[in-house]
């Protein structure tokens, strides 16, 4: 035995590529092209740094207060944390303690197995169809908890309320979290069934559809018991997990529907935009209910295109894994952006 063998022994998540040298077009991490609202600069801006003296509020009171008014939800059902990916791994700990699998699909967002690998979660993935829809029959079985992204990633698929529903009602003694990481760009929301199932938890990123990939928060939103546990997990391990600066970034964030509003209709009517452009190209792609397309070429290759893209300067993400090789996961940037990917595509594809 040597210490060695002792050591974290996981395949971590891979982000995408983010490349030192400026001028080139990254549409590979589902980042928003466009910034943050102007009253965020302003929070910023304006932040007294004295406050850095002080400890953060620990339970980010002001930030969930105005989360909670924004949602219609009371601030005891409301959590928030580092990112989406902070508050899943605190769910994952605090909900996930059963001896029996955790269920998700098995295309899905990756970073579920790396959680389940760390904290040594038994998992079961379920395969999605052809077509890359989850059947929610198949979640119909013994389990220790259910992860579901809706809209999905990296399909890009959204879909109905009906079918949250269906989950819920399989799975009435375990917790389901539904991810809604893109819900902003044209999904449907199973905010309006926190009512209904106190086992339901609904997580959000400032990430994509408010422009703050940068600032790391997100939140969850469930029942009373659940909030509690997720405060039980966070204390546990760190009490102090957003900064002051963050926190007030996101009430101003929070504060400017106006802005928000008038991001997310640009960056969809680009996505139609290039959607059927792709589609006239040959590439085949689900509609997408998020900031990116899920686009598969009949002739030619998903690796090569990648690497073609890449050597005239624009980033899309290539995934070398089983069932998805053949398609490449495109961030909708500006639409100049875009018209920069679309020329390169048609000279590749003639
Ligand atoms: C981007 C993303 C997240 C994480 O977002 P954060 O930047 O950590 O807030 C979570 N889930 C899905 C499906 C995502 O695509």
């Amino acid at each position: 035995m040597s210490w060695k063998d002792n050591l974290i022994k996981i395949e971590p998540y891979v982000a995408g590529e983010q490349p030192a040298k400026k001028d080139f077009i990254k549409l590979n991490a589902n980042e928003n092209p466009y910034p943050p609202s102007p009253k965020v600069f302003e929070a910023i801006r304006d932040f007294d740094a004295g406050l850095l003296r002080k400890y953060p509020s620990a339970d980010c009171t002001g930030l969930v207060k105005a989360i909670a008014e924004y949602e219609g939800l009371s601030p005891e059902n409301v959590f928030a944390g580092n990112g989406t990916d902070d508050v899943l791994s605190l769910c994952f700990r605090a909900f996930f303690n059963s001896d029996k699998p955790i269920l998700f699909p098995d295309i899905t967002y990756s970073f579920n197995t790396v959680w389940c690998d760390i904290l040594r979660i038994p998992y079961k993935t379920l395969h999605v169809d052809k077509d890359f829809n989850i059947n929610s029959a198949d979640y119909a079985r013994e389990n220790g908890g259910v992860v579901i992204a809706n809209p999905n990633a990296p399909t890009s698929i959204g879909r109905d309320l009906n079918f949250i529903r269906e989950i819920l009602e399989e799975n009435k003694n375990s917790v389901v979290i539904v991810d809604e990481a893109y819900v902003d760009f044209g999904g449907t929301t199973a905010v309006p069934l926190l009512r209904e199932y106190d086992n339901l938890a609904i997580t959000r990123t400032f990430s994509k559809s408010r422009s703050m990939a940068g600032m790391r928060l997100g939140y969850a939103m469930g029942s009373a018991e659940l909030i509690a546990a997720l405060y039980a997990a966070k204390d546990s391990m760190n009490s102090y997990p957003v900064d002051s600066v963050a926190q007030a970034a996101g009430i101003a964030s929070i504060k400017d529907e106006d802005y928000f509003q008038s991001t997310i209709k640009k960056v969809i009517a680009t996505r139609e935009r290039l959607s059927s452009e792709l589609r006239g190209m040959g590439f085949s792609l689900p509609d997408s209910s998020t900031n990116f397309l899920f686009a598969k070429h009949e002739k030619y290759s998903a690796e090569e295109i990648f690497g073609y893209l890449k050597s005239r300067d624009i980033y899309v993400r290539w995934f070398n894994k089983p069932r998805i090789s053949d398609r490449l996961r495109i961030t909708i940037g500006t639409d100049s952006e875009t018209d920069a990917l679309i020329g390169a595509l048609k000279e590749y594809i003639k």
